[in-house]
């Protein structure tokens, strides 16, 4: 695998490989990887001729200063996950490669940006774009590959392609979940054992919405799954809400893809999750 710290190095190497007619799959993490992370990377394996993969924390992102310090960085360990997992590129740049002083940013998200996650962690999407919109241009990915585990920000990043008309084709990756259920991710390392198993409410309360979903019940069943969450000790619920996949919008019974999504603190770590439950855009349900 090669390895680049600099923009410039990176994108001098890409061009070569495109003069060659390589296509160029896109992985953006924040490292601490997984199985998730590496799902993603297994896909664009599969779909491109290149694979890239990134790992930067970006600070634009966390509203929390106290999360962005705490947040994980096992660097070694990581490369060596995506070494063993055949990762063509990685890139790991320093923050003051990415970012010059009091730079400005803003994109009109529309309502996504208020909704949901946005409404819990203010400026997370204008964080999120920017650092994208930078990697995007630096790399030229032709398919980039996300996770559905961050459903929202699925959404934000197409919104962005389309107002700013950029040329990659964005492809959404099933959520990987441990055995109980529990979501993979980077913040799992931060449960205590206790809260470990507090946290698998989520999953279960997903599960079960989307075992006895009937359109005309949402605001009952929603109900009834935020009263299974509030009762699970240790768990500070923020949102569980179901809604229309294609917006967020409140869904009725004329949506094609409904989705369940849940954010919840355990203990002292904020987790996400959601589910969709009716899904008529690929058949799936
Ligand atoms: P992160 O490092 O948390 O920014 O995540 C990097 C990418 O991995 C994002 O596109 C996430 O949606 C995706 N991802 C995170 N957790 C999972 C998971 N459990 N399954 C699949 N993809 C995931």
């Amino acid at each position: 695998m090669k390895i680049f710290t600099t923009k410039e190095s990176l994108s001098t190497y890409l061009e070569e490989l495109r003069n060659n007619h390589k296509s160029i799959g896109f992985v953006a993490t924040m490292g601490a990887l997984h199985q998730g992370h590496l799902s993603l990377l297994a896909q664009s394996q599969q779909q491109t001729d290149v694979s890239v993969c990134s790992i930067f924390v970006n600070p634009t992102q966390f509203n929390d200063p106290k999360d962005l310090e705490k947040y994980p960085r096992p660097i070694e360990s990581d490369i060596q996950k995506l070494e063993q997992a055949g990762c063509d590129i990685l890139f790991n740049p320093e923050v003051n490669e990415m970012y010059a002083n009091n730079e400005q940013w803003h994109l009109n998200l529309g309502d996504l940006e208020h909704l949901l996650e946005g409404k819990f962690r203010p400026g997370h999407y204008q964080g999120v774009t920017q650092v994208v919109f930078k990697l995007f241009d630096i790399i030229k990915p032709d398919l980039a590959f996300f996770g559905q585990k961050d459903f929202q920000q699925v959404l934000v990043i197409q919104k962005m392609i389309d107002l700013l008309h950029m040329p990659v084709k964005l492809v959404m990756c099933p959520i990987l979940r441990e055995n109980d259920g529990l979501a993979m991710s980077s913040r799992n390392i931060h449960l205590s054992p206790d809260d470990r198993q507090h946290a698998l409410v989520l999953s279960r309360a997903l599960n079960w919405l989307k075992q006895n979903f009937d359109v005309t019940q949402i605001s009952s069943l929603t109900k009834q799954c935020e009263d299974m969450i509030n009762a699970e000790p240790g768990v500070q619920l923020e949102y569980f809400e179901v809604a229309n996949g294609e917006n967020l919008h409140n869904a009725n019974k004329d949506t094609k893809q409904i989705v369940a999504l849940v954010a919840a603190k355990v203990g002292n770590t904020r987790l996400i999750d959601n589910m969709i439950v009716r899904d008529q855009l690929t058949g799936d349900q």
